[in-house]
């Protein structure tokens, strides 16, 4: 009899972290002494790095310098005058509306104290010359303690590490690794090897922008500080588990990119197996990064690879005409999965997980389905049973927030239910302003704080988690552009109802 089909050999994926990360985590961080940019002239940074900057010297939380590095000739001031521009493009009067922060004049005091912290080093990192140059304008700020923010392309991020090494740069600091995070479980070893050999475990610093959304935080908080949620929050009482992140739009002009990764690697293996395991684990001991991912690892652990027969993969219609893209390209723009968590509180309990893009709406939500009451009251023939209860988080949006769906008896003679929500959404909470992803774990970053961040045994976990579903790709259907994906994905769920259908407010 084999008691562990298909769960985690502990052994063969990074498993020494868990008691040694412990001990490492007892000395209080250090603050980052400086910030080194290392893709200062890319995308990433332009769109998300330098606004969440910004908005750290708003608060007066900026504080350190900030060293820029890139093949891009440039020197200092025409760094600081690209970021003038990123800044009055994004926070200005003129900044295009939907940014999800407020609007209005650019506070100069604040642009001031970040443009006065820039400086630039340019050239090619495979030029060894790089990094002599970096450790004069780090030894030049007096610091000790840089951190290395990685916003480059993964094929570089060996180069880096190496180069960081060579020339010394490496003690004492701290890196942050962009997504995606290898190409399965091979690559992301390989990969923790590489960092290994210039940085502790403790020092690495990879990100998932989903872990520093408020809403994804607010499962924990929301899980453990409501004692009425955990003598439900098992098998016995839950149904089903659905996450749902789908995208109304496109690749948008990324082809070459999206080539490379489809929706299993893109969102399934890091966002949406993160949302699952702060739905499925156990309570923390404590909020410090060590307990909270040892709980996260437990989890993914517990999970079985996915069953690729358990893997509906769709591409929508006119994908394959996208620029970058191949004519005949086998490539998901959706996929919905199956997954099975084989602990003691959710054994049997389907988690599953969809993504997609060009589907009908823009919604990140989760679906906690309770059990069906038995029928007793409302037996009478013609008597529809009622809805099972669903708690519904949406993750994203306007409607961010929270709804608990009940029965409640329609008014007359019957007894009829009817479902009715309670529920409150962020906005008529807690108000609009919010600290964006990418601000909050670059605070995280800076002040040495890892819980928000994925620790080696968890990434290598989750891409064992999708390896099957990767080695074994399944068929492609062609689903239409604004629809909820291809049809095949409905037998997946088996519950009752299939898929839930976002609504305006989730
Ligand atoms: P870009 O191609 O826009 O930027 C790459 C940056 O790396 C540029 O600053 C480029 O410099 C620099 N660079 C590349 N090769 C070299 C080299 N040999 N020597 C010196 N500099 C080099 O990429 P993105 O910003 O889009 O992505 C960066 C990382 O972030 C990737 O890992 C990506 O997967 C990840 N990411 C990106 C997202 C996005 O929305 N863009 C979202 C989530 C993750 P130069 O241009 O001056 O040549």
């Amino acid at each position: 009899m084999n008691f562990t089909r298909g769960l985690a050999e502990p052994a063969a994926i990074a498993g020494a972290p868990m008691a040694d990360a412990r001990v490492e985590q007892r000395e209080p961080a250090q603050r980052a002494d400086a910030l080194v940019l290392f893709g200062a002239s890319g995308d990433l940074v332009r769109k998300k790095l330098f606004p969440a900057l910004y908005r750290l010297a708003e608060r007066g939380r900026l504080g350190l310098p900030v060293v820029g590095v890139a093949r891009t000739p440039w020197d200092d001031d025409q760094l600081r005058e690209f970021v003038r521009d990123v800044v009055a493009e994004r926070f200005g009067t003129g900044a295009a509306a939907g940014t999800g922060t407020a609007q209005g004049a650019v506070d100069e005091a604040a642009l001031g104290a970040l443009t006065r912290s820039l400086a630039y080093v340019g050239g090619d990192y495979q030029d060894p010359g790089i990094f002599t140059r970096l450790g004069e304008r780090l030894a030049g700020a007096g610091a000790h303690r840089p951190l290395f923010y990685l916003a480059i392309p993964p094929s570089m991020f060996e180069t880096v590490v190496a180069g960081l090494a060579r020339a010394g740069l490496n003690h004492g600091g701290r890196v942050v690794v962009e997504k995606p995070f290898g190409r399965d479980l091979a690559s992301a070893q390989e990969l923790n090897r590489c960092l290994h050999q210039a940085f502790p475990e403790r020092a690495i610093y990879r990100i998932d922008h989903f872990l520093g959304k408020e809403t994804v935080q607010n499962l924990l908080v929301f899980r453990f500080a409501n004692a009425l949620l955990e003598p439900v929050w098992n098998r016995r009482y839950v149904a089903s588990v659905q996450v749902t992140m789908a995208e109304s739009f496109g690749i948008e002009g990324r082809g070459a990119f999206y080539e490379e990764v489809g929706a299993l690697r893109d969102v399934v293996q890091n966002h949406l197996l993160q949302v699952v395991s702060l739905l499925a684990m156990e309570p923390p001991v404590g909020v410090d990064a060590e307990a909270l991912r040892d709980e996260k690892v437990k989890v993914f652990r517990a999970t079985r690879p996915i069953d690729p027969a358990q893997v509906v993969r769709g591409q929508y219609r006119g994908y394959r005409q996208e620029p970058g893209v191949h004519p005949d390209s086998p490539v998901e723009t959706y996929a919905a999965l199956r997954v099975e968590i084989e602990s003691w509180r959710w054994a049997g309990v389907p988690f599953c997980i969809r993504a997609g893009k060009r589907l009908a709406a823009n919604a990140q939500v989760v679906v906690v389905t309770f059990h069906q009451p038995p029928r007793l009251l409302f037996a009478e023939p013609h008597t529809p049973l009622p809805h099972p209860n669903h708690l519904r988080f949406r993750l994203s949006g306007h409607g961010e927030g929270i709804a608990l769906s009940l029965q409640a008896k329609v008014p007359g003679e019957t007894l009829v239910s009817r479902p009715v929500d309670l529920g409150f959404t962020y906005d008529q909470a807690f108000g609009g302003e919010r600290t964006e992803p990418y601000e909050r774990l670059l605070a995280d970053a800076l002040d040495g704080q890892a819980a928000r961040f994925a620790r080696e045994d968890g990434v290598e976990q989750t891409w064992r988690i999708v390896a099957p579903a990767l080695a074994q790709p399944g068929p492609i259907h062609l689903y239409e552009p604004g629809s909820w994906g291809p049809a095949e994905a409905d037998a997946l769920t088996g519950c009752e109802g299939g898929w839930y259908v976002p609504q305006g407010h989730a």
